[in-house]
């Protein structure tokens, strides 16, 4: 648990442009968009990363992000978008408080990706999803 920026702004000790609130759920406007509605969803509870978020509060995610993306699509006329969640600094994220970008594609405008896809081995993958399910 972590006294971030975001803490703040859910605490309305700083200022924002919200666009939905509700029990476990506050979503605003990014002050630094890379298009127009970039719109950061984030949970009330201050976990760091997503692994770290409680059934309570990632069910309160869960049902809000698909409306708050088909509001903020239609708010900026855009039919693409992506939604983006970074956990820890080794893959970006800079607020440790969990937040979800909902960026539309707009023109040239929106996220872009540095994919670099190679075929998954059977054997590997056969293990691994084992492993992994293993886990879970
Ligand atoms: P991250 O890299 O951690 O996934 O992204 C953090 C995001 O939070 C960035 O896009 C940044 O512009 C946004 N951000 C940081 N501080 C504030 C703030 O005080 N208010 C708002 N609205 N957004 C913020």
């Amino acid at each position: 648990m972590s006294e971030t920026i975001f803490s703040r702004i859910v605490r309305g000790e700083i200022p924002c442009h919200k666009v939905y609130e509700d029990e476990h759920v506050l979503a605003f406007l990014d002050v630094n968009p890379i298009a127009p509605g970039h719109t950061l969803v984030i949970p009330k509870e201050p976990a760091v990363t997503l692994d770290q978020l409680s059934d309570g509060a990632a069910g309160g995610i869960g049902r809000a992000l698909p409306r708050i993306c088909r509001a903020v699509t239609k708010a900026v006329g855009a039919t693409a978008y992506n939604v983006l969640q970074n956990n820890g600094a080794d893959a970006h994220q800079l607020v440790e408080h969990v937040h979800f970008h909902v960026i539309p594609h707009l023109g040239g405008q929106g996220l872009g990706l540095g994919w670099k896809p190679s075929p998954l081995d059977a054997e590997q993958g056969a293990e691994l999803g084992r492993k992994i399910a293993r886990l879970l």
